[in-house]
């Protein structure tokens, strides 16, 4: 087992690897930014280091400053938590190259996964359902590209290649103005991401967000923790996630677990790792790889028992799989609440100091969240302060518990959505299960 970790990352996810190194006998290295001091897992680590200002990209994205801590302190690996560095592939080469155990997959499967185009290369190839595209980079020819449209049929979304975080895409209803979009769309590319490669896909209407939780040893094993669904997004953020997604075609869910298991050996992929879907009329469809734990992890490891955070360390420390796939046992309905420091109508950041702060309890109720009573949200970093996390046996029965430690949660001095997330866990259609990833903002459209 890996002997010391350096935790690259901040808040709530830091606080969680930290527990994991813990629970594993990991000594533990925490890395903050000048007031990021007083984050509750620096006061919990054994080594803690300042590696610069408050801005990111002096602190948390600067990777001299992160390579030099973990020399300083003797940490062997680096984990790199979600956000950050966490998907950059340059950071895993440059912690592997400097003698560390980069806590993830190996640097090239990142790049692989991180260019939509190879990725879905790689995934049409290992039998993951893909959603029908150009099958590679549009070419320079207004024709060739109008001809590729065609087939596919309108409506299209031409993406960039090197696109994330929801930018970069472009969605077409007709022929008349398709090759603007497309000049558009590649010159913004290039702006934003160095590279110009855009592709083109079938807009799916009304879809869901679905996806899939891998855990691989690079060693040959691979095995799946079911799906999750992500639908209710505001500005293709998440805001409330749940496990198992309710009422998928259970014949199309098992080929899919299976092609994401098939594909995780074929890209000898190492780590946790999700497979994202839109799920439309009974179909999976691939639009990405996420190559790193996710913030929406915790609901996976309701409903197996599987602790992901522990299983990257182990896996990063050389070890197989703790578990094979016939000893996972999927059983229950867990959701979870992304509580944000902003407010619930306007969405503006509000950070500050927390006066007050009770958290909710009870059985099936996890609290993940660096929060305390006095502890200042500073202004330069993500506004999630917490996760909220319910399960039992049926999702009927979760989302009670979530109602009602939603109300028992409190937090004062601040503004937070849990106004927002009171809101939903009562609406009648989410109630149902299964809306559309558009429903959250309609419904705030109507208000
Ligand atoms: P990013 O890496 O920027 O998050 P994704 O490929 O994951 O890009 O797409 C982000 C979001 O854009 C999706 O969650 C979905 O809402 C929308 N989207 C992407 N591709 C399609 C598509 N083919 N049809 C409909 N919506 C899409």
């Amino acid at each position: 087992m890996l002997d010391k970790v350096l935790i690259a990352n901040r808040g709530e996810i830091a606080l969680r690897i930290l527990r994991a190194c813990k629970e594993l006998g990991i000594k533990t290295v925490a890395v903050h930014s000048k007031v990021d001091r007083d984050l509750k897992h620096v006061r919990l680590a054994d080594e803690t280091v300042c590696i610069g200002n408050n801005p990111s990209n002096e602190s948390y994205l600067n990777i001299p400053r992160l390579i030099s801590a973990a020399e300083v302190t003797g940490a062997v690996g680096i984990h790199p938590g979600y956000g950050f560095l966490a998907e950059n592939a340059d950071f895993a080469e440059q912690v592997e190259k400097s003698g560390f155990t980069f806590i993830g997959p190996r640097a090239e499967t990142i790049r692989l996964m991180g260019d939509k185009v190879s990725a879905i290369e790689a995934m049409k190839a290992a039998g993951v359902p893909t959603v029908p595209g150009s099958d590679g980079p549009l070419p320079d020819n207004d024709q060739k590209c109008l001809e590729i449209a065609r087939r596919i049929g309108f409506p299209v979304i031409v993406k960039a290649a090197a696109g994330g975080g929801g930018r970069g895409m472009r969605v077409v209803h007709s022929e008349a103005s398709l090759i603007q979009s497309i000049h558009v769309t590649k010159s913004e590319a290039a702006a934003a991401f160095g590279s110009d490669v855009v592709y083109m896909e079938k807009f799916l209407e009304n879809p869901r967000h679905v996806e899939v939780q891998v855990l691989a040893d690079g060693q040959g094993g691979a095995i799946h923790l079911g799906d999750r669904d992500c639908s209710l997004q505001r500005r293709h953020q998440k805001v409330l996630e749940e496990a198992p997604a309710p009422g998928v075609d259970e014949e199309a869910r098992a080929a899919c677990f299976e092609a994401c298991v098939k594909a995780c050996i074929e890209i000898g992929y190492r780590g946790a790792g999700t497979f994202e879907f839109l799920y439309e009329n009974g179909g999976f469809y691939f639009i990405e790889m996420n190559t790193r734990v996710q913030v929406e992890h915790p609901v996976s490891e309701m409903i197996t028992g599987i602790d992901i955070i522990k299983e990257q360390l182990r896996i990063a420390s050389g070890l197989p799989l703790s578990v094979k796939q016939e000893d996972i046992r999927f059983h229950g309905h867990a959701f979870e609440c992304r509580i944000n420091a902003e407010d619930s109508k306007t969405f503006m950041p509000s950070p500050g100091k927390v006066d007050q702060f009770h958290a909710p309890g009870g059985l099936g109720v996890r609290w993940d969240s660096h929060l305390y009573a006095g502890y200042s949200i500073p202004p330069y970093y993500d506004s999630m302060i917490g996760k909220l996390i319910t399960y039992a046996d049926s999702r009927e029965q979760a989302l009670e518990k979530m109602r009602i430690a939603l109300d028992e949660l409190a937090i004062s001095g601040i503004r937070t959505n849990i106004d927002l997330q009171k809101e939903l866990v009562r609406d009648s259609g989410f109630k149902q299960g299964g809306v559309n990833i558009h429903y959250l903002e309609k419904k705030l459209e109507n208000r």
